[in-house]
């Protein structure tokens, strides 16, 4: 499948953005198609087996269908250029629209014929665009179109001799839509900058020199340098120099954390003290800037319940509206006589002008592109505009425990060797059967006795031969299976080692985690690793407890550790000694009892829980491919805050949405009511159309602006 990106310039109906996306969807061999109001774009996904790359052409006559002004361009096209000059035309011509209006209605002593002359231009003036397009869509019969009915209205205003009426519609009609552009202009750089921090040149290191290149050309394996101050453009090892990297952008934490030869450092993160060459390991296209920013980007296909009801919504309100306004035109007459007919045709005009539910259609799917943007900004990557709604139906937290609520960075207390072993080689056997694993336990024996920790391998749980004499198995929520030197090794739990009929004594309720190691059939003894509480768990779980959240903890730890745990944080309920598949079980038994579930853990052996609960968010290890794809929420931040973030920045965007709808419809059907009995003007109904919506997007923007005040809020 290939994915085709255009930008769709001039886009200002979000109605039509809808229509655009099912005309594309509907075209043979497109499997998927989006159009993404908030940012003017198309993207669209082929089956290159059945269809062809679709042309610029059919693309272009497909938008125009819709949306006759609109250019479309390709994303480098439009990036290189500027419309500086077609907006200081457009602002000219409202100003000269509003001096002849304003000339009309000061100047008293003008003779009739200039002030109707007056009108009549300011009239034109203002509202061409409007007609062009209204009968731009009146050819494609599109009868619902806003301009059309705008264009009837102020007609029909003209017909009852309401001239200054019409123009006034006409002229601030186009002064509401010149703002609102601009506010949804905006917000669209704010975000679009909140986000971009993709580099564009790497320095490229040749026999000893540096040559600037596109980051795209960068090859697996080629070197680049880092200078203070920049941004890392693709993910490597350091190879030369030492540094401390700000890592804010990808994690919204600012700490600066020191960085050495042979670790790791990801793109996006920018080079503090001092210069560093790196071995890259990722292209561009994979490296965790690139999918970070993707991830995002993407989120807004995923609509959120409430856009849903939105679209749903303006397709019935337009058509309902304005066959309102045909009977308050054409039923009143017979009953109440002809004489009166000016006068309910003047009612009528004032539903056609607020028909466009444009505030809701442009401001809602606004609301939460911001509240994405704004948790971004924050380390949390939302996948999709559902997800991040979805955190305020949450009432129940279930948290993994190594890891998520505990450090995960255990330390070696104890090495008790068994039946004449000793503890030297206890270690080093360990070591030996941990060596391919990525679980916390194994990187704490790995560890053991060195300074700096080992990188850590590629791991996908199962890993298969690495050569004939050697075979690991990682049984997860249990330990390892290894074969060495043709001789069985096990390290995990008392289960694990029980299940293979090995005859030892375990330690009876144990603080601290404990892996007990067997060789072929004889116990060898025990490994004990201490773990901590994340310092700011207590906080969060008490936090927790005020949003009127359940916590509860899963492990497959020892039920002493478990129970440890869930004593000092005081959580509501724990579970311990589970499997992979019990926590996933435990999970879709709250939710079948009607709890809506959100599963926090690190993503190592964790993704079916991850895909299993209503909400999965994955946190600590940092750009990770296996917590990114099994999770709909990502952070980036080994901090538990960060949950606090989340469901502050969900409430705030859900109340600034609520906000809106409840104003827009609230206004246009006060205006409407008051309209029926002749209580409202054109004037009021303008407002209630542009004012409105320009109101509603300007309260939309707020959402991005939004600092979450992580340990005191109320949802
Ligand atoms: P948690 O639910 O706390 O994240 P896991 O499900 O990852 O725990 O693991 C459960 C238990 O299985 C651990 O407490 C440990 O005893 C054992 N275990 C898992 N992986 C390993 C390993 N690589 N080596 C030894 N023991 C392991
Ligand atoms: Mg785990």
């Amino acid at each position: 499948m290939s994915k085709v990106t255009y930008v769709l310039e001039g886009l200002g109906c979000a109605n039509c953005a809808a229509k655009i996306e099912t005309a594309v969807k509907a075209v043979e061999g497109i499997d998927e198609a989006y159009v993404d109001f908030s940012k003017s774009k198309l993207v669209y996904a082929y089956d290159e087996t059945r269809q062809q790359q679709l042309s610029m052409d059919a693309i272009v006559k497909i938008v125009h269908t819709y949306e006759p002004d609109v250019i479309v361009k390709t994303p480098e096209a439009a990036k290189s250029e500027n419309s500086s000059s077609s907006e200081t035309r457009e602002r000219l011509r409202l100003l000269t629209g509003l001096i002849l209006f304003a000339a009309a209605m000061v100047l008293k002593g003008l003779p009739e014929l200039v002030t109707l002359a007056l009108l009549l231009f300011a009239y034109l003036l203002s509202g061409y665009p409007v007609i062009i397009k209204a009968f731009k869509h009146l050819f494609n019969k599109q009868w619902f179109d806003e301009n059309f009915l705008m264009f009837i209205a102020t007609i029909g205003a003209i017909g009852i001799g309401e001239y200054p009426e019409a123009v006034a519609v006409m002229l601030f009609y186009e002064i509401g839509e010149y703002f609102q552009d601009l506010a949804v202009g905006k917000s669209r750089h704010a975000i679009e900058a909140l986000m971009d921090i993709r580099p564009e040149i790497a320095h490229l290191v040749a026999n000893g020199e540096t040559v600037d290149k596109s980051p795209e050309f960068i090859a697996v394996g080629d070197v680049i340098r880092v200078k203070p101050g920049e941004r890392v453009p693709l993910d490597g090892t350091i190879l030369k120099g030492e540094t401390d990297v700000d890592t804010s952008a990808l994690t919204g934490e600012s700490k600066p954390i020191s960085l050495a030869i042979g670790e790791s450092i990801l793109s996006g993160s920018v080079v503090i003290t001092g210069a560093v060459d790196i071995t890259v390991t990722k292209r561009y296209e994979d490296s965790t800037v690139t999918k970070i920013l993707e991830l995002v980007e993407d989120a807004t296909a995923q609509k959120s319940p409430t856009e849903n009801f939105i679209t749903k919504f303006a397709r019935y309100y337009t058509p309902i509206v304005v066959l309102l306004a045909a009977m308050i035109i054409a039923i009143p007459p017979f009953i109440y006589g002809f004489d009166q007919f000016s006068a309910w045709l003047y009612r009528g005009l004032i539903f056609l002008v607020i028909s466009c539910p444009c505030a809701l259609v442009i401001s809602i799917p606004l609301g939460f592109f911001s509240g994405i943007g704004n948790a971004s900004s924050h380390g949390i990557l939302i996948k999709g505009s559902n997800y991040l709604e979805a955190l305020n139906t949450i009432d129940t937290v279930v948290f993994d425990k190594t890891g998520t609520l505990t450090h995960g960075k255990l330390a070696i207390s104890a090495v008790t060797p068994a039946d004449g072993t000793d503890a030297d080689a206890l270690l080093s056997i360990a070591k030996r059967i941990e060596s391919h694993s990525n679980h916390p336990i194994a990187k704490a024996i790995l560890s053991a006795g060195k300074t700096v920790p080992p990188r850590p391998q590629p791991n996908t749980g199962n890993i298969g031969f690495v050569d004939l004499s050697e075979r690991y198995e990682e049984l997860s929520g249990m330990g390892i299976k290894a074969t060495l030197d043709g001789k069985t090794y096990l390290a995990g739990t008392e289960k694990l080692l029980k299940t293979h009929q090995i005859d030892f004594t375990p330690i009876a309720s144990p603080v601290n985690t404990v892996v007990y190691v067997a060789e072929g059939s004889r116990y060898i003894g025990s490994i004990t690793l201490e773990d901590q509480v994340k310092d700011e768990a207590f906080a969060v779980i008490d936090a927790l407890k005020k949003l009127q959240k359940q916590t509860v903890m899963l492990t497959g730890d020892q039920i002493a550790v478990a129970s440890a745990v869930a004593n000092a944080l005081h959580l509501d309920d724990y579970h311990a000694e589970l499997m992979p598949a019990d926590k996933y079980e435990i999970v879709n038994r709250l939710i079948a009892e009607g709890h809506q579930v959100a599963f926090v853990g690190d993503g190592i052996n964790d993704a079916p829980v991850l895909a299993g609960a209503t909400l999965g968010l994955s946190m600590g290890d940092l750009g990770s491919d296996a917590a990114i794809e099994a999770s709909d929420i990502v952070i980036m931040k080994d901090q538990l805050t960060s949950i606090l973030d989340a469901f502050n920045i969900a409430a705030q965007t859900k109340k600034i949405v609520t906000q809106n709808i409840v104003f827009a419809i609230g206004i246009k059907v006060a205006i409407m009511a008051l309209g029926v009995f002749g209580l409202s003007s054109m004037w009021m109904a303008i407002f209630a159309d542009v004012g409105v919506a320009l109101l509603a997007v300007l309260n939309a923007m707020r959402v991005l602006r939004f600092k979450p005040d992580r340990l005191n809020f109320t949802a």
